[in-house]
């Protein structure tokens, strides 16, 4: 080691000056002494590691202090916490998809805190099935003969195609060979479930005599995907559930199809047109119809499998069943969830609520938020703003939809002499509750659709302490 690396080393803040630092005690009571310890470890190693490798040649022990006060202050809050969604987008699969409302909530907490009949029977007194509790509300809302839930939709597909179809043939038309985000691929699942994918047709269309002809003693399985997050349009085409079903039918196959977002009900909304609900796949003569729990469907994340009874019994016992099983409190919310919708009280599941939404409702919800954000200003002095209600253009989101316009209403907002928009939308990312917004043409963009409960206020209290401090500096 040379002399120069040996003077830097030496230089290197000592741990205990680090711990006497007179903002460590606060962040120890959120972090405790030993992750104290180790942060400023951490960073101790990678300022030696840099040394070492002569990318650090100088060193300055405030920043090397300041660097560990940020990394600590970062790990001293949570992580996973509630934002304000302004972007319009309802099923946001990055802020969580789909929010609960009230009832469903309630429902978590009782199970969360105590013992639960999970998978006890209070009528035998002895070990029951978790599945049990969401199984005849699934059946009652969309006629399936059996149904089971596992941890996600992805899930769902996975099993269904290894307990059914493995070393054995399922054909697909290639205009459904998806990918729903990153790392569902309908042909890397397929592969990795064992099963043998014989794709039919063309990206553009299929014919229902692709299919007759893929079919030979090795096929199990006729497969439907959802293309949830395109479209393709023009010269283009695929084959009716009806008649895919009756091929099945005849040929003695399987019939599953991966409706991704599943709708449990026609809700009435014009962008959602067209959308079969689970229950018309079922009653064209899908065998199984796989649909995740917190897309259109508005609960929790979940994977659910509704159809035959024959079936469902067959992935009932699969080892993969134990892999994916689904969490206590997800299955509480997700029981929840479907009451709502026996009793069609779509009004207390926030998807469905945000996407029937009416304008006029929007509308007056931008009103009110520029009222609110006028005062504001007022109060802390803010004189130059710009703001402006405007219709937008929403999402559904999930990966549903993407061609049909969800029209919404919005605030746009531009304050002059306080930086861009693009800043600024950085600056409201930063609170306790952040909000995430659009930036458009430099201006803010707060769409209306997705506020939850209290949302307004929330966005006004961020304005006023962000300007309440810059006015007093
Ligand atoms: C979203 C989607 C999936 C994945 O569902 P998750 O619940 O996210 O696992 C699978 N298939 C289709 C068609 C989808 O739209």
């Amino acid at each position: 080691m040379n002399d120069e690396v040996q003077r830097l080393l030496k230089q290197i803040p000592s741990m205990d000056l680090l711990l006497g630092q007179p903002w460590v005690p606060p962040l120890e009571a959120e972090l405790g002494r030993e992750a104290i310890k180790a942060l400023f470890g951490e960073v101790m190693n990678e300022i030696r590691a840099g040394i070492r490798s002569d990318s650090v040649r100088v060193l300055n022990a405030s920043h090397i202090i300041e660097e560990a006060r940020r990394r600590m202050e970062m790990r001293a809050h949570p992580s996973l916490i509630r934002v304000v969604n302004a972007t319009g987008v309802v099923i946001h699969t990055n802020m969580g998809r789909s929010c609960l409302g009230d009832a469903t909530v309630g429902a978590i907490m009782p199970v969360a805190f105590g013992y639960s009949t999970l998978e006890y029977s209070l009528e035998t007194g002895s070990r029951g099935h978790r599945n049990a509790h969401v199984e005849w509300l699934l059946c009652q809302l969309t006629g399936a003969e059996a149904a089971l839930v596992v941890n996600n939709n992805a899930g769902a597909v996975l099993l269904c195609l290894a307990a059914l179809a493995r070393e054995r043939g399922v054909v697909i038309s290639r205009g459904e060979l998806v990918e729903i985000g990153g790392s569902f691929r309908i042909p890397d699942i397929m592969d990795f479930s064992g099963a043998q994918m014989v794709e039919v047709g063309t990206t553009n269309r299929t014919h229902l005599w692709d299919y007759e002809q893929a079919i030979d003693e090795k096929t199990e399985m006729l497969l439907k995907v959802h293309p949830s997050n395109f479209k393709i349009q023009g010269f283009c085409g695929s084959v009716p559930r009806a008649e895919l079903s009756t091929l099945a039918r005849e040929r003695g196959l399987i019939f599953m199809e991966d409706l991704g977002s599943g709708m449990l009900v026609d809700i009435g909304v014009p962008a959602l047109s067209g959308e079969p609900t689970v229950r018309e796949c079922l009653e064209a003569g899908v065998d199984l119809v796989t649909f995740s729990g917190d897309k259109m469907l508005g609960g929790p994340q979940i994977g659910c499998i509704a159809g035959s009874a024959e079936l469902i019994n067959k992935l009932r016992k699969h080892p993969f069943m134990r892999t994916m099983r689904v969490d206590k409190l997800c299955l509480a919310a997700f029981e929840a969830t479907l009451r709502l919708y026996l009793l069609g009280d779509y009004d207390n599941i926030p998807t469905l609520k945000m996407l029937r939404a009416s304008s006029e409702e929007l509308r007056e919800r931008a009103f009110t938020l520029e009222r609110r954000l006028r005062t504001a200003f007022k109060k802390c002095g803010v004189r130059s703003f710009e703001m402006d209600i405007v219709p937008v253009e929403d999402a559904v989101g999930g990966g549903a939809f993407p061609e049909t316009p969800l029209l919404g209403w919005g605030l746009r907002l531009r304050l002059p002499g306080r930086g861009s928009a693009a800043k600024l939308a950085e600056k409201l990312r930063v609170p306790p509750v952040p909000i995430i917004c659009g930036v458009q043409d430099d201006r803010l963009v707060f769409h209306v659709r997705t506020f939850c409960v209290a949302d307004v206020t929330r966005i006004r209290d961020v304005f006023l302490s962000l300007f309440e401090r810059t006015e007093e500096a």
